[in-house]
Protein backbone atom coordinates (compact mmCIF):
# COMPACT_ATOMS: atom_id res chain seq x y z
CA UNK A 1 0.00 0.00 0.00
CA UNK A 2 1.03 3.36 -0.84
CA UNK A 3 2.47 5.34 2.10
CA UNK A 4 3.29 1.85 4.03
CA UNK A 5 6.91 2.21 4.23
CA UNK A 6 7.68 5.64 4.51
CA UNK A 7 4.65 6.59 7.37
CA UNK A 8 3.79 5.62 10.26
CA UNK A 9 0.05 5.73 10.94
CA UNK A 10 -2.89 5.29 13.26
CA UNK A 11 -6.04 4.82 12.86
CA UNK A 12 -8.90 6.09 15.13
CA UNK A 13 -12.67 5.64 15.96
CA UNK A 14 -13.85 8.72 16.87
CA UNK A 15 -17.25 10.40 17.08
CA UNK A 16 -19.00 11.83 14.53
CA UNK A 17 -19.54 14.91 16.17
CA UNK A 18 -18.99 18.37 13.92
CA UNK A 19 -17.39 20.27 17.03
CA UNK A 20 -14.63 17.61 17.53
CA UNK A 21 -13.74 17.83 13.60
CA UNK A 22 -13.38 22.22 13.16
CA UNK A 23 -10.57 23.33 12.04
CA UNK A 24 -10.06 25.49 15.74
CA UNK A 25 -9.71 21.86 17.12
CA UNK A 26 -7.52 20.55 14.38
CA UNK A 27 -8.30 16.97 15.49
CA UNK A 28 -6.30 14.87 13.27
CA UNK A 29 -3.15 17.07 13.62
CA UNK A 30 -3.69 16.37 17.50
CA UNK A 31 -4.06 12.61 17.40
CA UNK A 32 -0.97 12.67 15.73
CA UNK A 33 1.02 14.33 17.46
CA UNK A 34 -1.30 12.32 20.84
CA UNK A 35 0.13 9.04 19.05
CA UNK A 36 3.30 9.83 17.90
CA UNK A 37 2.24 8.92 14.51
CA UNK A 38 2.61 10.74 10.77
CA UNK A 39 -0.78 10.54 9.89
CA UNK A 40 -4.29 9.12 11.21
CA UNK A 41 -6.80 7.59 9.50
CA UNK A 42 -10.61 8.34 10.85
CA UNK A 43 -13.58 6.45 10.81
CA UNK A 44 -16.58 8.39 12.67
CA UNK A 45 -19.98 7.04 14.25
CA UNK A 46 -21.91 8.85 16.67
CA UNK A 47 -20.80 7.68 20.71
CA UNK A 48 -17.73 5.00 19.56
CA UNK A 49 -17.53 4.68 23.10
CA UNK A 50 -21.37 3.24 23.29
CA UNK A 51 -20.52 0.29 20.83
CA UNK A 52 -20.58 -2.67 23.24
CA UNK A 53 -23.87 -1.30 24.30
CA UNK A 54 -26.84 -3.57 23.84
CA UNK A 55 -28.66 -2.27 20.74
CA UNK A 56 -25.65 -1.40 19.03
CA UNK A 57 -24.32 -4.57 17.30
CA UNK A 58 -25.03 -3.83 13.76
CA UNK A 59 -22.80 -0.36 14.33
CA UNK A 60 -20.13 -2.44 16.18
CA UNK A 61 -19.98 -4.73 13.66
CA UNK A 62 -19.32 -2.01 11.27
CA UNK A 63 -16.76 -0.36 13.06
CA UNK A 64 -14.66 -4.00 13.71
CA UNK A 65 -14.66 -3.91 9.62
CA UNK A 66 -13.58 -0.77 9.10
CA UNK A 67 -10.79 -0.78 11.41
CA UNK A 68 -10.06 -4.31 10.18
CA UNK A 69 -9.57 -3.22 6.53
CA UNK A 70 -7.42 -0.23 8.04
CA UNK A 71 -5.24 -2.10 9.87
CA UNK A 72 -4.62 -4.71 6.61
CA UNK A 73 -3.99 -1.79 4.29
CA UNK A 74 -2.27 0.50 6.62
CA UNK A 75 -0.19 -1.81 8.99
CA UNK A 76 -0.80 1.27 11.58
CA UNK A 77 1.11 1.76 14.43
CA UNK A 78 -1.40 1.69 17.09
CA UNK A 79 -5.06 1.89 16.96
CA UNK A 80 -7.31 4.34 19.16
CA UNK A 81 -10.98 4.56 20.64
CA UNK A 82 -11.45 8.28 20.93
CA UNK A 83 -14.64 8.93 22.86
CA UNK A 84 -15.96 12.72 24.54
CA UNK A 85 -17.68 14.16 27.00
CA UNK A 86 -21.45 15.55 25.89
CA UNK A 87 -21.63 13.33 23.34
CA UNK A 88 -25.22 13.04 22.02
CA UNK A 89 -24.23 10.10 20.32
CA UNK A 90 -23.65 7.84 23.73
CA UNK A 91 -25.32 10.59 26.35
CA UNK A 92 -23.76 9.28 29.71
CA UNK A 93 -21.72 11.04 32.50
CA UNK A 94 -18.02 11.78 32.41
CA UNK A 95 -16.87 8.60 34.30
CA UNK A 96 -19.07 6.26 32.49
CA UNK A 97 -17.06 7.32 29.18
CA UNK A 98 -13.67 6.62 30.83
CA UNK A 99 -14.89 3.14 31.35
CA UNK A 100 -17.26 2.53 28.43
CA UNK A 101 -14.40 3.89 26.20
CA UNK A 102 -11.91 1.44 27.67
CA UNK A 103 -14.23 -1.61 27.47
CA UNK A 104 -14.88 -0.78 23.47
CA UNK A 105 -10.66 -0.53 23.34
CA UNK A 106 -10.11 -4.11 24.82
CA UNK A 107 -12.99 -5.45 22.69
CA UNK A 108 -11.53 -4.03 19.68
CA UNK A 109 -8.44 -5.67 21.01
CA UNK A 110 -9.83 -8.99 21.27
CA UNK A 111 -11.78 -9.02 18.63
CA UNK A 112 -8.74 -7.81 15.74
CA UNK A 113 -6.24 -9.32 17.04
CA UNK A 114 -4.36 -6.39 16.23
CA UNK A 115 -0.28 -6.41 17.67
CA UNK A 116 0.11 -3.32 18.47
CA UNK A 117 -1.22 -0.64 21.21
CA UNK A 118 -5.28 -0.25 21.00
CA UNK A 119 -5.54 3.11 22.68
CA UNK A 120 -8.80 3.97 24.91
CA UNK A 121 -9.13 8.36 25.12
CA UNK A 122 -11.77 10.88 25.68
CA UNK A 123 -12.09 14.66 24.90
CA UNK A 124 -12.92 16.56 27.85
CA UNK A 125 -14.96 18.83 27.17
CA UNK A 126 -13.41 23.04 27.56
CA UNK A 127 -15.66 24.59 25.29
CA UNK A 128 -17.48 23.58 22.12
CA UNK A 129 -13.73 24.87 20.07
CA UNK A 130 -11.62 23.16 23.30
CA UNK A 131 -10.97 19.36 23.87
CA UNK A 132 -8.41 17.85 26.41
CA UNK A 133 -7.20 14.59 24.69
CA UNK A 134 -7.47 12.55 28.00
CA UNK A 135 -5.86 9.25 27.72
CA UNK A 136 -7.46 6.23 29.49
CA UNK A 137 -6.25 2.68 28.88
CA UNK A 138 -4.09 0.69 26.58
CA UNK A 139 -4.50 -2.48 25.42
ZN1 LIG B 1 -20.34 12.41 20.17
Amino acid sequence: MWGKKYKKLAVALTCADWRLHQRKVDLNARLTNFLGVHGVDLICMPGPDGLRKPGREAEWQVAVAQIGLLIGVHAPHAVVVLGHQRCAGHPVNDADHDTDVAAVARALKAVTGFSGPIKAAVAAYRSDTAWDLKAIAEY
